[in-house]
């Protein structure tokens, strides 16, 4: 079982932010920004690449309901999700990185 079902089920201890039936966030052990959110659904999907686009809607509408509950709406926050090798994902269980509370940089186009 990959880590983060181990957290779903409670075998291993989260920092829960928000869940609900379908999804779960907690903060990131090792954080990359003052506030990093992960955000997962409770059941297991390799990553991005191998989910039904249906699973965006609600988990979309999840996504903003972090941020809402983080306050970090109105200042902005950045959203990652690592895909397979090439992609740096190490957890092999879908999963957005929120990054906020802090300007985070630019990752592409021009450095501010
Ligand atoms: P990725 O490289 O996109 O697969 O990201 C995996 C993330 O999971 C990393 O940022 C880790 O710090 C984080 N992580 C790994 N184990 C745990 C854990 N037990 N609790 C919270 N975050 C974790």
């Amino acid at each position: 079982m990959c880590i983060f079902c181990k957290i779903v089920n409670g075998e291993i201890p989260n920092n829960t932010i928000l869940e609900n039936e379908e999804f779960l966030s907690f903060y990131d052990i090792n954080p990359a920004a003052k506030i990093h959110a992960l955000i997962i659904p409770k059941k297991h999907y390799e990553s991005f690449d191998d989910i039904q686009p249906e699973l965006m809607a609600n988990m979309t509408k999840f996504i903003h309901e972090v941020a809402q509950k983080l306050n970090v709406r109105e200042d902005g926050y950045r959203l990652i999700t690592n895909i397979k090798e090439h992609g740096g994902q190490e957890v092999p269980h879908l999963h957005f990185h929120l990054l906020a509370g802090e300007y985070v940089g630019r990752l592409v186009g021009n450095k501010k």
